[in-house]
Formats: C-alpha cells, sequence, structure tokens
C-alpha cells in the first residue's frame, strides 16, 4: 500500500539512519529519497569525512551495526593504530574499511566532482538503491559556541564528549550555500516529508538554514510529519537535553515543535507524551506513538504509522 508513495527523508545521523530502514522495508527503493546533514563533516588525515551521509549509506547499504548504528560493522582499525604510532591525532576513530570511502570521496572532490555526485557513485558501489542526497554540495559547518570559545562540530562532539556547556550554534557558510541538485524536486515531489528523530539543533537546524531548502520545507509543511527525538523528557543518545537548555529552551516535546513549527504540520511523540498545550495556534498536531526504534520491527512500525499520518484522507 506504501510501496508507491513518495517519502523524502530529512536526516541526521543515527536515529535517522534507523528510521530510513525502516522505510526501506515499506517503500520502492525508487521512491525514498534521503536529504541529509553536512553541516558535520570534517577533514581527518586530510580526508573529507561526512559522518551522517555515511550512516546513512552503511546502514541502507546493511553494513552498519544496528548498535553503536555507525560506522561498518566488523571494521578492523589497522590504520589507525599505524597513524598514532606516526603522530596523528586520532580521537575520531575511523575504520580500515570506512577509511577506504574516505579516500575515495576524497580523490573524487579533488578531482572535482560536486559532493552529490561522489555520494551518488559511492551508493551505487555499495549497491544502495534508495537516494541519499547531501543538503548541499557548499561547504556548510556546524560551530557549537560554548563556555570554552568557539569549536568545530566533531571536536566538540567527540574530541570534547560535549562536555563543555553549549551557549549556541552557528552555521557558517549557509547564507551562501545552495541545496543540492535534486533536493528541492525531492521535497516539492514527495507525497510525504519526514523529519527523522535527529537533533533540531545540529542535524536538522543546519538544513534549514540553507535558504532555499527551509523555503521548500516551509511550503511543504502540510504533507511533513516530524518525530520527536525527545522520550521521557530525555534524548534517547546525545547531547541534545544539554544543548536545549544551553538555548534556553526546556527539554520537552513543546520545545521540539517550537522549532518545527513552521516546517512541520504534525510531530510524533512518544506515547502519553502529547504536552497539554497541544492545540496552540501555529504549533504541529501532536500523534503519539512507540518512537523508540529498538530494533529493525521497531524502526518498521514507527516508520508504517508515519506513512499513515502521511496519508491524504480519503474522499467520500
Ligand atoms: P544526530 O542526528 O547525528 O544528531 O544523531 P543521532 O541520530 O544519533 O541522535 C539525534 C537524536 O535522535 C537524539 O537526540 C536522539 O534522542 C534521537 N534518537 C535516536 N534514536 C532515536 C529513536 O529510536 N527514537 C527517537 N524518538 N529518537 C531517537
Amino acid at each position: 500500500m506504501h510501496r508507491s508513495r513518495k517519502v523524502t527523508l530529512l536526516a541526521g545521523g543515527v536515529g535517522a539512519a534507523r528510521l530510513a530502514r525502516g522505510l526501506a522495508r515499506l517503500v520502492k527503493p525508487e521512491n525514498l529519497t534521503i536529504v541529509v546533514n553536512t553541516g558535520d563533516d570534517e577533514r581527518f588525515h586530510g580526508l573529507h569525512v561526512s559522518p551522517d551521509l555515511d550512516t546513512i549509506m552503511y546502514s541502507l547499504a546493511g553494513l552498519a551495526p544496528w548498535s553503536p548504528g555507525w560506522g561498518i560493522k566488523d571494521d578492523t582499525f589497522t590504520a589507525k593504530h599505524a597513524l598514532e604510532r606516526l603522530g596523528a591525532e586520532s580521537w575520531f576513530a575511523l575504520g580500515d574499511r570506512d577509511l577506504a570511502t574516505h579516500i575515495r570521496r576524497t580523490q573524487r572532490l579533488s578531482e572535482g566532482a560536486p559532493l552529490s555526485r561522489v555520494t551518488a557513485e559511492l551508493c551505487a558501489a555499495l549497491g544502495v538503491r534508495q537516494r541519499i542526497l547531501p543538503m548541499s554540495d557548499d561547504a556548510v559547518r556546524t560551530v557549537m559556541r560554548t563556555s570554552v570559545g568557539a569549536l568545530p562540530f566533531q571536536d566538540y562532539l567527540v574530541k570534547r564528549r560535549a562536555r563543555p556547556r553549549v551557549q549556541g550554534v552557528s552555521i557558517r557558510g549557509a547564507s551562501k550555500a545552495g541545496p543540492a541538485p535534486g533536493v528541492l524536486r525531492a521535497i516539492r515531489g514527495a507525497d510525504t516529508v519526514i523529519i527523522a528523530p535527529s537533533n533540531p539543533l545540529v542535524s536538522i537546524g543546519p538544513m534549514l538554514s540553507v535558504k532555499h531548502l527551509r523555503v521548500a520545507m516551509q511550503k511543504a509543511r502540510a504533507k511533513t510529519v516530524a518525530v520527536s527525538p525527545i522520550i521521557n523528557g530525555r534524548a534517547v543518545k546525545g547531547p541534545l537535553v544539554s544543548m536545549l537548555r544551553g538555548i534556553g529552551k526546556k527539554a520537552d516535546n513543546a520545545s521540539i515543535a517550537s522549532l518545527y513549527a513552521r516546517v512541520a504540520s504534525t510531530l510524533v511523540v512518544a506515547l502519553h507524551e502529547a504536552p497539554v498545550e497541544k492545540s496552540l495556534r501555529g504549533w504541529p498536531v501532536f500523534a503519539e506513538t512507540d518512537t523508540l526504534m529498538s530494533d529493525e520491527l521497531g524502526a518498521e512500525r514507527l516508520a508504517r504509522t508515519l506513512l499513515e499520518l502521511g496519508e491524504p484522507p480519503a474522499c467520500g
């Protein structure tokens, strides 16, 4: 029933990759497009690493482990150890097979291929049939404003384990960036747009900071369903709660609703968690379901609910 629906997913990292796997069980590959955050791309060992693109790509290729959800299952770390021995910094752990992706990506980028084309090539090589698009071919970088100064995103998250107190988020390069080819068409042409359970400030936020992408999403509001990353006042993983507090917001579904008010008409929250202010004007409508994706079946169940919510009302 859902297989022929055209679905576009806005995605960050692991939570989004799990949902993408759930959606891939229900929607024809050619009908599923995933638009992915590149704000946390970074250079390591001179290589261009796109953590969210790779998490989505490896997940749909069947290479990523369900938990922790990133990297390649059973990857080895020979190169990492050798690099350490040579004096390289290695706080961002890259496995051997994973490194091959970054080497190939960097080579193709240095030959002048845009990130969207390189991503399509990598996906084809790994047998991914869904369309994965970077949000932009231009460099957009998330910078955390913290108690110890401005930090590139991976420096804040991985090197410093999200310990510095967050005071704000800056998205550098966004004002000059355009959406990657195919992104606007994917949003406009979708029957349903889904905002994954990703961090709204550092995964979805960078995408919405790209002007034409944001405008397309605002126009697509009526057909857009977002999933709250908050369950029981906590993030399933990651530093979302401290980030929200850092920018003066509470860690609850009402805050997520306020962040997505202009781009989503429905916000899916965990069972019994729709806030009492649910009728606030201009906010998305709340829908409740089990939003924790503990395994592939849980992801499929959530994906099915999202597709049902995004279905046009039956006539007559
Ligand atoms: P990011 O998107 O790269 O920032 O990283 P993740 O996808 O790992 O996590 C981002 C947000 O997604 C976190 O705030 C998590 O709470 C949320 N998240 C991860 N898995 C799930 C899940 O199964 N259900 C829900 N509702 N949220 C999740």
